[in-house]
């Protein structure tokens, strides 16, 4: 494949060129243009397009297997591929729950059939299965180990100081971990049961129940020296603590939802707004950000966690936590970009860069000669709007409703072939044009 005349984000310019893939790597960048096409070679004119590395998402739940009414490995890897998002990491809290070779190979083979994206998959640790975890260890397609420590909408929990000790002590690898204490959480639930407002979710879940939480994943980490990784940051008091504990062996993700909303958007959000941790208050968002730009926090993710609208509309408390996200995530910061919030290359590394090299991608994460050639080429001059009738996702709606974005792929890459396409004429959805399981692998990490 050739691609010309688009403007290529490199790892410290961005310039004209062009960009050749040759079996499925890429071969030659040339700054300045000048290359000619050779025999059947596909070419793309990128003409007023940027070429930015696919996006990779480290932090979704495609609900395969168990719920494919929600999504499965080849809706969900689609709407990914559409969002110009090209490698994802899937969460083990799936029926049944990823948590030992088994279960992790059945996904792996699933994924082998159904996906038009790489793929990587958790292991999630439950109070008793550390030989299943130590299994799975250095498996081509699993990415580390998932702990839940406080209750979210899984049922995969530990939060003992013994059980986690145990993981700590006797297991490789990264560890992701879902930092919210489950003690202060039972603790408090009393206080809010009787609350049926949604300003009453961030009230509940507190900063203090993120921090407590945070605070003793670290611990954990630096006495066993152990990596880890602490998934959707929320709160300015744990993203202003970290850069005291942070080297080589903590590092942290953000939501772009955390990076959007606030308590301020709730009410009109309603449930469609819940998740966990919560979306908080304006001092955390413009810490959030801060702390981005600062490089105290390596990436921004989804957390894409459909639930239909039927399920939403029960109303809070009721309703489950999570809201989907992949095919709008690049285009949301792509636009945050454009509004001056930061810059394209500031997206590239959050969700490029960052994400290889939290989990050790190979050949991952940025454009450079003998890289994987996996691609987002985006359309920065042509905003849409986000709507719920023009989703991937199987649930069919998007927090992002009525948002008019900018950003949108015009050809997403995998392996130097279009697995997504947008042009001008199409709709706001473009044409999934990847077959199941013909593109995407399961991911090598170091
Ligand atoms: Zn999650």
């Amino acid at each position: 494949m050739l691609i010309q005349n688009g403007t290529i984000y490199l790892q410290k310019k961005e310039e004209v060129g062009d960009l050749r893939i040759k079996s499925g790597v890429i071969s030659t960048i040339a700054t300045g243009g000048g290359l000619e096409p050779n025999g059947e070679e596909v070419v793309i004119d990128a003409t007023g397009l940027h070429l930015l590395p696919g996006a990779i998402d480290p932090h979704v739940h495609f609900r395969d297997p168990g719920q494919p009414e929600k999504e499965d490995l080849e809706s969900g890897s689609r709407a990914a591929a559409s969002g110009g998002i090209t490698s994802f990491l899937d969460m083990p809290n799936n029926i049944p729950n990823a948590i030992d070779k088994k279960t992790i190979q059945n996904k792996l083979d699933i994924a082998a059939q159904k996906c038009v994206t790489h793929h990587g998959f958790f292991v999630g640790a439950t109070k008793g299965n550390l030989a299943d975890i130590q299994s799975v260890e250095g498996m081509t397609g699993v990415c580390g180990i998932k702990i839940f420590m406080g209750s979210s909408t899984g049922d995969l929990l530990v939060h003992e100081q013994g059980d986690l000790e145990k993981i700590f002590s006797n297991t490789g690898g990264i560890i992701a971990v879902h930092a919210e204490d489950e003690n202060r959480l039972q603790e408090r639930h009393r206080h809010f049961k009787d609350r049926t407002d949604i300003a009453a979710h961030a009230e509940y879940r507190d900063t203090e129940c993120a921090m407590i939480a945070t605070k003793r994943a670290v611990s954990l980490a630096e006495e066993h020296e152990h990596r880890l990784h602490i998934v959707h940051l929320t709160s300015a008091e744990e993203a202003n603590w970290l850069p005291s504990r942070k080297g080589d062996l903590v590092t942290t993700e953000v939501c772009v939802q955390h990076l959007t909303f606030d308590d301020r958007d709730m009410e009109e959000l309603g449930t469609r707004g819940l998740v966990n941790p919560p979306i908080r208050y304006e001092e955390d968002k413009e810490a959030l950000w801060r702390r981005l730009h600062d490089g105290t926090i390596d990436c921004v993710v989804t957390d894409h966690a459909p639930h239909s609208l039927e399920s939403k509309s029960v109303g809070y408390p009721g309703s489950p936590a999570g809201m989907p996200g992949v095919e709008t995530s690049l285009p949301l910061m792509l636009t945050h970009a454009m509004n001056g919030r930061c810059k394209v290359r500031d997206v590239v590394r959050w969700m490029s860069e960052g994400p290889a090299k939290v989990y050790g991608m190979k050949n991952k994460g940025s454009l450079v000669e003998g890289n994987d050639g996996d691609l987002a080429i985006v359309d920065l001059d042509n905003w849409r709007t986000a709507s719920d009738s023009e989703t991937w996702t199987r649930v069919g709606w998007t927090p992002y409703d009525g948002m008019k974005l900018t950003g949108w792929p015009s050809y997403t890459v995998v392996d130097g072939e279009v697995i997504h396409l947008r042009g001008s004429n199409d709709g706001l959805k473009g044409q999934s044009i990847g077959l199941p399981g013909a593109s995407g692998r399961a991911i090598t990490f170091s």
